[in-house]
């Protein structure tokens, strides 16, 4: 199964709801887990997450970590370019990671859906395997 990292900013939490919605078919066939707040929100629609710390609190470390150890496939990260953020050098850290052992990270719903479409033919692919 792919697990995928879910995070949002708060700027972008209604942003990130409204894609999972539309996305429910396939992102119920992948392993979720997300940071503390954006996991709450997402499991407020339906969704069974599996959350780590808040952001601010080490969440985006956590998931770094987590990309490092090779436990994470890909990142959907919809970040607000027009905010500030106390834990910038996470998001930072955490982009680098996946960028070390490339892995897909998208940082706006559009990029973010084509990562799903691949998402998609892998899962069809290991069925018709
Ligand atoms: P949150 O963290 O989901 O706990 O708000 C996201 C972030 O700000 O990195």
């Amino acid at each position: 199964m792919i697990s995928l990292a879910l995070i949002a900013h708060d700027g972008k939490k209604p942003e990130m709801v409204s894609f999972v919605m539309r996305h429910k078919d396939i992102l119920e066939k992948c392993n979720i887990f997300a940071t503390g707040t954006t996991g709450g929100f997402i499991e407020r629609e339906g969704f069974k997450v599996n959350k780590l710390l808040s952001g601010p609190k080490g969440g985006d470390a956590q998931i770094a970590a987590m990309l490092a150890e090779g436990n994470i496939d890909c990142v959907i990260f919809f970040r607000d370019p027009l905010d500030k953020h106390p834990h910038e050098p996470d998001v930072q850290m955490l982009m680098r990671i996946a960028d070390v052992h490339n892995i897909p990270l998208a940082t706006n719903p559009k990029t973010a859906f084509y990562i799903l479409r691949g998402i998609e033919a892998t899962i069809n692919d290991s069925f018709e395997n």
